[in-house]
């Protein structure tokens, strides 16, 4: 971890508030000497759904891949439920977590990408009965039960015998919801989910996840859709050059952008 300080602390209630779900602290994270994360903090409370925006390249990815631990961070500190991710106490400091703890930590938070990343080989309803069948060792009728409600609450439990190759972009997508899903997580992230689709399919994507915003499921969303920012967000997170540059309620960022910055990109994607 190069030396750097990583604050041990989990962020704590405040006000009457409850603990934020997810919480990050100053996170930094370098590729060379190019720094694409810059001190990002955030937190993400119980069933908010945090709408993240910005240019191509100002660090957005980076930001929920380093969630999901794809990406080891350089310094800062990231929390789930008060738990450090990443990390574990030793001898006085911190050591980074083994594999297997960043399973158990990554179980605990779905992702979803913008290229879907469905097994190709597996059907629909194997798709999402995997990971419950093998990470937690549900029984397969158990897991495939499970898997075809799932596929129901995304509109697809007439597709669950299909192989991706045999569905639409917008139904893959809906299946890798369904898989994420699977796992129970606490917070669902979403890097883009509609950005490779076909336009005429954008929107059964999101109706799925304005359901789920409506379910109470907590999550962080990076999408260019500014309509979904506005009616689905609860806060709207702008990036730019790996830090937040404003965040708060989508219609007061929209109304009234504080920095040049947030106006000049508003005013090229609305
Ligand atoms: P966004 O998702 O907002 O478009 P990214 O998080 O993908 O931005 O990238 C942020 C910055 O980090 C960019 O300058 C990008 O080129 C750089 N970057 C991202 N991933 C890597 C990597 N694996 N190796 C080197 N540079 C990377
Ligand atoms: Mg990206």
């Amino acid at each position: 971890m190069s030396g750097k300080v990583i604050a041990t602390e989990a962020p704590a209630a405040t006000g009457g508030e409850r603990a934020p779900v997810l919480s990050l602290h100053h996170v930094s994270k370098r590729f060379g000497d190019h720094a694409a994360l810059d001190g990002v903090s955030l937190d993400v409370h119980e069933g908010e759904v945090v709408v993240v925006v910005g240019p191509s390249g100002s660090g957005k990815s980076t930001l929920v891949r380093c969630v999901h631990q794809l990406e080891a961070i350089d310094g800062g500190s990231m929390h789930l439920d008060g738990e450090l991710l990443g990390y574990e106490p030793h001898r006085g400091g911190l050591r980074p977590l083994r594999e297997r703890g960043v399973a158990a930590q990554r179980r605990r938070i779905g992702m979803v990408f913008q290229q879907f990343q469905l097994f190709p080989h597996f059907t629909a309803l194997r798709n999402v009965a995997e990971a419950p069948m093998r990470v937690h060792g549900a029984s397969r009728a158990d897991a495939e039960r499970e898997a075809m409600e799932l596929l129901e609450r995304v509109g697809l439990h007439d597709r669950a015998h299909h192989y991706p190759r045999q569905l639409s972009g917008g139904q893959q997508q809906r299946v890798a919801i369904a898989r994420a899903l699977a796992v129970r997580p606490r917070v669902l992230l979403c890097d883009e989910p509609t950005s490779a689709l076909d336009p005429e399919l954008v929107d059964e994507v999101l109706a799925v996840l304005r359901g789920l915003a409506a379910d109470g499921l907590t999550m962080v969303v990076v999408t260019h859709e500014m309509a979904f920012a506005r009616e689905v967000g609860d806060r709207l997170v702008f990036m730019e050059a790996g830090r937040v540059v404003e965040s708060g309620p989508p219609a007061e960022l929209f109304a009234r952008p504080r920095t040049a910055r947030l106006r000049a990109f508003l005013s090229r994607h609305t």
